[in-house]
């Protein structure tokens, strides 16, 4: 009988950004003489840099060409781009990728969200709270995650992230089989340090447990002793799976291209007394049902990993940072705790005594017109905090702190 996926039922609707929008459309009829600035933007607003369209203008040329053209690609990504990225992003850091383990997507969120599709319905997750709405959503859509609560989901394990443990989660009391990390974090903008990321990776070599680790934000650390990579730490190939993307740390945020990092050494239970190897298996995935990140995006993307396009991209990092340090130090000058910001294009602010996050929200909007995002749309330890993005252009950022300044 023709019937919804049960689990489909379950989701919820997701009034975050929504209400957001119809609380900001109300102001601005109000007010039409006030110009709104967003502080919640979660896109990036740098253009793309002259590396990247250069490289972009070459490709599109080479497809319209006879020798140049190029239809479907390897469902993995091309050679090209997964040697880049194996001596880019990972030699220079110390940690031995072959390109295989690579596999290129148009996103990180269609990734994340995908991945849990290869482990048992039966599987119990861990997610950080506050946490990336994407991991929650795949598991509730997969049937995982049980009933919705007055404490969360009655079926996924949380690991709290509050100030008290500076960010860093506890492991949990009951013991997971998948975990979900983010760091540089969504929405917190905190980071893990070396000694603290190893031992998640040994509690999860000692349990069995495997590590999704999304470090989507990863080109925004600037601090030393920050791994921006889970395979910095000894051990972890056989127990760890890495999401990355050129959407913040490029601008590719409408160009779409992403990679996930499966080793062959990560190998799990098939249930019938044996085990297989993560890697075959995304594969076999992909090969189903992905046909490839377009050559034209895998080449500008490739360009990102030249001389030019590596500097061309911190540059615009250091230009998103700079805009949230400017942003932190005036939170800090009303007097408001800040956390993030330094390693992360995020900044969470803890509002002020005895306010929700909503209500900071409605304060903040109506005295200056401005636009944050409340903590509470990011799970139940996000109540008493607001996120902040560093992502919005320099004078929008400093009309923003003037008004923050007179608030
Ligand atoms: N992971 C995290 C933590 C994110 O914040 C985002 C985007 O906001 C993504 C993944 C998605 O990245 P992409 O644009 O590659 O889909």
């Amino acid at each position: 009988m023709l019937s919804v996926n049960p689990s489909f039922n379950l989701l919820q609707s997701n009034y975050l950004f929504a209400d957001i929008a119809r609380k900001v459309a109300a102001f601005r009829e109000a007010h039409p003489d006030r110009r709104v600035i967003s502080l919640g933007i979660g896109d990036v607003s740098r253009p793309l840099s002259p590396a990247v369209i250069t490289a972009l203008h070459k490709a599109v040329d080479e497809m319209g060409t006879a020798a140049g053209f190029h239809g479907y690609g390897p469902e993995q990504g091309y050679a090209f781009l997964r040697e880049a990225i194996a001596a880019q992003d990972y030699a220079t850091r110390g940690v031995h990728l072959d390109a295989d383990e690579i596999f290129i997507s148009d996103g990180a969120k269609c990734d994340v969200g995908n991945f849990q599709e290869l482990l048992a319905r039966e599987c119990v997750v861990a997610v950080m709270d506050p946490v990336y709405p994407v991991y929650v959503d795949s598991n509730v859509m997969a049937g995982r995650a049980g009933e919705m609560t007055d404490r969360g989901w009655s079926g996924l394990v949380y690991l709290p992230c509050t100030r008290d443990n500076d960010f860093v989660p506890d492991f949990p009391a009951v013991r997971p089989d998948i975990i979900y990390l983010c760091y540089p974090n969504n929405p917190t903008g905190t980071v893990l340090g070396r000694e603290a990321l190893a031992e998640w990776v040994a509690y999860a070599r000692r349990e069995g447990c495997l590590i999704l680790y999304d470090s989507a934000y990863e080109a925004f650390i600037r601090e030393e002793n920050v791994p921006h990579s889970i395979y910095e730490i000894d051990g972890a190939r056989e127990v760890a799976v890495e999401f990355r993307s050129y959407s913040k740390t490029a601008g590719f945020t409408g160009l779409r291209c992403a990679y996930t990092v499966v080793p062959r050494d990560v190998r799990i239970p098939d249930g019938r007394g044996g085990s297989l190897s993560l890697n075959a298996l995304w594969n076999r995935r992909q090969c189903t049902k992905y046909n490839g990140c377009p050559y034209i995006v895998q080449r500008a993307a490739e360009a990102t990993h030249s001389e030019q396009g590596r500097r061309e991209a911190r540059e615009t990092i250091d230009a998103y940072l700079a805009n949230g340090a400017r942003i932190a130090e005036a939170v800090r000058g009303m007097g408001l705790e800040v956390y993030g910001g330094m390693n992360a294009p995020y900044l969470w602010v803890r509002v002020p005594g005895g306010m929700t996050s909503w209500g900071f929200f409605d304060h903040l909007l109506q005295k200056a017109a401005l636009v944050c995002t409340p903590g509470a749309g990011f799970g139940l330890n996000g109540e008493g905090y607001v996120r902040l993005t560093a992502f919005g252009s320099p004078d929008d950022t400093t009309e923003a702190i003037e008004r923050l300044r007179s608030f």
